[in-house]
């Protein structure tokens, strides 16, 4: 792939880097997997804060930059792969963060949230960042939003311009916290509750009975109190409700 569709937007402002670091690693870490190193910006800063860092990066002449910066330091392991077809668990228990290519942002923020790291902090699009901490009602909420909620308790944590970054992005950034959710929502099959709340967002103007009529029934999703609600209304919780009300049918 050429460069320029690699998403190579480099952080420059120092103060921007050492605040997603302190997100990283607000104590001393074991291990830190960076997505994206770049340039080693942020890299430098993750090291001071753990004690090893694994960088994943797909460009071989950022990773031979990489190599050649980093000669000295042991405790830096540089993977030349991208990170989708990456096994981020291979290095055990980690928290995972990175300045992420925003072209395949939300495929990283699904591999991220499978593995439930202890801790994940990313640098995405402003409006990706809002559609993961939306609430039930707001403009943002959606699929990503619940998908994000299944796994993780989401904040955002602040914004950053495009004058932070060499070049400069055509959008607004902000950065990310993802920490394991402090409440099981109790769905022993996720995939299947995903692909329901999917199918709930399918139209997203149109009601849950236009969206699961088809599917369902109209007799059985109209008892329903949430039926004539919209899917943006709804929250994770009202959503497992319905699944289990549909799983006992089965
Ligand atoms: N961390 C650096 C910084 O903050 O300055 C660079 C961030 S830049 C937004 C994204 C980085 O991800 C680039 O270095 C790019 O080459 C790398 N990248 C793009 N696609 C990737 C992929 N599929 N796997 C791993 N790294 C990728």
């Amino acid at each position: 792939m050429p460069r320029r569709k690699l998403g190579q937007h480099f952080l420059i402002r120092g103060s921007i880097l050492e605040r997603i670091a302190a997100a990283a690693c607000p104590a001393r870490q074991d291990l830190v997997v960076e997505i994206g190193p770049g340039r080693g910006a942020l890299t430098e800063k993750l090291l001071k804060r753990a004690a090893r860092v694994v960088a994943v990066e797909v460009d071989p002449r950022l990773v031979e930059r990489l190599q050649i910066k980093f000669a000295a330091e042991p405790r830096l392991e540089i993977v030349c792969a991208d990170v989708l077809e990456t096994d981020l668990a291979q290095w055990g228990r980690a928290t995972i963060a990175g300045n992420l290519p925003y072209y395949i942002a939300s495929p990283i923020l699904e591999k991220a949230l499978l593995l439930n790291p202890p801790r994940a902090v990313f640098l995405i699009q402003k409006e990706v960042a809002e559609r993961l901490v939306a609430r039930p009602g707001e403009r943002a909420y959606g699929y990503l939003t619940v998908r994000t909620a299944l796994f993780a308790d989401a904040r955002l944590l602040f914004e950053v311009k495009p004058a932070a970054f060499h070049p400069p992005p055509k959008v607004d950034s902000a950065v990310v916290l993802l920490e394991p959710r402090t409440r099981d929502p109790g769905l022993p099959d996720r995939d299947a509750f995903l692909r329901f709340v999917a199918q709930c967002f399918r139209q997203k103007r149109k009601t849950l009975r236009n969206n699961l009529a088809g599917l369902y029934g109209k007799e059985l999703v109209d008892a329903w109190p949430e039926a004539s609600l919209r899917a943006e209304q709804v929250s994770l919780e009202g959503f497992a409700e319905m699944f289990r009300r549909l799983a006992t049918l089965s």
